[in-house]
């Protein structure tokens, strides 16, 4: 304000001359102030307006020349479409606002503008007092502000909060709890899923919520929780019963908060965790089956790491075993001490294990029968089916179940033992000697320089010690017989008893000479040993007819027939002694 207007404002009250160049001044004072100021009447009419009031108006989206003194205050700003956001959506809240400004109920009211693009969001700020020295008038002070960027950031994150609320499946609340009494402050909307109780019966009475709980959560899980001594926040699980009857399972955490004047609540989130809980029970249940299955199948279950070496076994797997757990934990499937074999006897070298062939091809190996060695000395012959099992591409570890089937094993090696044996004498039956036979001709025609001897041998005169001395005397003289001969042969050559008192010898890589030459020594030795039998000698001789086994042999019959003949010359010859035939010769 310069000098001269403050003097005639001084001296304005003086004359009549002063007091209309005072309003003069006045007026040009309130046109040139940047504060738009409106003057509203009791009738809500502006009575005068000032220059920065037509301007924000214009600048607010009003039309140029609308406002006048006499025109509605709210009409003039309604016609401001920077306000459309009020004027629209909230038109008689905001109607009541201007309503609540005006009559003087009200002193400031703070309309949001619609923001355009790019632009910081801004408000109007309206600001009423009553005019001085002039009843029933308002003077309305207008400021256009900035939005504060902190108190937008907050509206924000009111409104983010807001959303969350109204749209997360978990129910947030905050709870006073006042001489033990619960009052809901805040629950949000999914309170009336998770509970079926709406959010008004829940701040008329915060009991419907706790009279949910299960009775024993309540005096366990609650219980736990309150004698607890955490300071941060509190967690737990329990349960519920909505009153549709549906059990559920409530997770649970919260944190207590003071406010400013010293009052505490409780701010938390209750989520529905009832299908996690159930997953949870039923992979509880199952490894519990399980490890139920794993300590009572009959069947041996062990698992051996990338290595080979037993990382777990079943008590199955110890019983058959004959290993406590501890010798077992660490033992690889190389370890010598397993002294594996096959079923037809040969040695298991630990690399051809299943659970390592498992772990080193990835394929599951079945129905391997291997015999092992219990550290008692006995054998065990067990079935093993070895599995590997993968992760992430690799095989990680190899699962092997077995049973025992030494039983099964003994019995059928005893029922071929019996197929192949005779029963009298203990060697080789018929049937084997044919086998073997069969084999050795076959090899004789493969290398041709290789001489084998085939023996027919029987007893002379042997119905005469039957006759004589009885059968089980017979008996007695062939199992002698057997005896005496096994002590003259080589390992690799092959003895069955093929008849009543008819034997076979097989005497591979033998010439004729060497067979006549054993066939002597045979003989030798029955003589000077005999069979005793109750106390009785039994001496008793052996006619023996001898064949080479040639290439050209269309078959073995061929060959036996050959050796029968020269036997048939041994018992015309006068028995006890040993013929030879060529082939071709009859
Ligand atoms: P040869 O010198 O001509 O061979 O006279 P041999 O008496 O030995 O011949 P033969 O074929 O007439 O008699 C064979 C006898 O062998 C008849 C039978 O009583 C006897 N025999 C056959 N199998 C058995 C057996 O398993 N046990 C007993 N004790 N005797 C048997
Ligand atoms: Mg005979
Ligand atoms: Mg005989």
């Amino acid at each position: 304000m310069n000098r001269k207007l403050a003097g005639h404002i001084r001296d304005g009250g003086h004359a009549a001359e002063s007091a209309r160049e005072a309003a003069r001044l006045w007026t040009q004072v309130v046109e040139s102030m940047e504060t738009a100021l409106c003057v509203v009447g009791a009738d809500g009419n502006i009575v005068a307006h000032n220059r920065a009031w037509r301007e924000l108006h214009q600048l607010l989206g009003g039309s140029p020349g609308y406002v006048h003194d006499g025109t509605r205050y709210l009409d003039a700003l309604e016609r401001a479409s920077a306000l459309g956001h009020h004027i629209e959506s909230l038109n008689s809240s905001f109607e009541t606002a201007v309503a609540d400004l005006l009559s003087g109920r009200v002193r400031t009211l703070t309309l949001e503008l619609d923001a355009r693009e790019e632009e910081p969001s801004r408000s109007l700020d309206v600001r009423s007092s009553p005019l001085r020295g002039s009843a029933g008038l308002l003077l309305l002070e207008h400021r256009l502000l900035e939005a504060d960027a902190a108190a937008s950031r907050e509206h924000d994150h009111a409104e983010l909060f807001r959303l969350l609320a109204n749209s997360m499946p978990s129910v947030m609340y905050r709870v006073e709890i006042v001489d033990g009494a619960r009052r809901f402050l805040y629950i949000s909307p999914a309170v009336e899923e998770l509970f079926e109780v709406t959010e008004q019966a829940v701040y008329a009475d915060a009991d419907v919520l706790w009279n949910q709980v299960v009775e024993l959560d309540r005096s366990t899980s609650f219980h736990a929780l309150r004698t607890a001594s955490t300071s941060g926040p509190r967690e737990l699980d329990f349960r519920v019963r909505t009153p549709s009857g549906v059990e559920k399972w409530v997770h649970s955490i919260a944190r207590p908060h003071r406010d400013e004047r010293g009052r505490l609540s409780w701010i938390g989130v209750l989520s529905d965790i009832t299908a996690r809980r159930r997953a949870e029970q039923r992979l509880l249940e199952s490894e519990s089956t399980y490890r139920t299955l794993f300590e009572t199948v009959a069947q041996g279950v062990v698992y051996q790491d990338r290595e080979g070496r037993i990382t777990a076994a079943n008590p199955s797997a110890q019983r058959i075993l004959g290993l406590t757990l501890d010798q077992m934990q660490g033992r690889t499937s190389i370890d010598p001490r397993w002294r594996s074999i096959r079923e037809d006897g040969s040695d298991l070298p630990g690399e051809e294990h299943p659970a390592m062939i498992a772990l080193r091809t990835g394929s599951a190996v079945r129905d391997v029968v291997m015999g092992v060695c219990r550290p008692d000395g006995s054998r065990v012959w067990i079935l093993v089916n070895a599995i590997p099992l993968e992760r992430e591409g690799r095989v990680e570890q190899v699962y092997a179940s077995f049973e025992d089937i030494t039983e099964r094993v003994e019995l059928s090696r005893e029922l071929r033992r019996q197929a192949t044996t005779d029963f009298v004498t203990g060697i080789a039956n018929r049937r084997s000697f044919m086998e073997r036979l069969h084999q050795e001709l076959e090899r004789v025609r493969r290398h041709t320089q290789v001489s084998s001897v085939v023996a027919s041998l029987d007893l002379d005169h042997f119905k005469l010690v039957n006759d004589t001395f009885g059968h089980s005397a017979g008996d007695a003289v062939l199992q002698h017989f057997a005896g005496e001969v096994a002590r003259e042969i080589r390992a690799s050559d092959f003895f069955a008893r093929t008849g009543g008192e008819e034997f076979s010898l097989l005497l591979p890589e033998t010439t004729p000479e060497q067979a006549l030459a054993l066939a002597d020594r045979l003989r030798r030795a029955l003589a000077e040993r005999p069979a005793f039998h109750a106390g009785t000698k039994l001496p008793v001789s052996v006619s023996i007819g001898l064949a080479k086994i040639e290439s050209a042999d269309a078959s073995t019959d061929e060959l036996l027939a050959r050796a029968d003949l020269a036997l048939y010359d041994a018992k015309h010859a006068g028995r006890d002694c040993a013929r030879y035939r060529l082939r071709g010769t009859s």
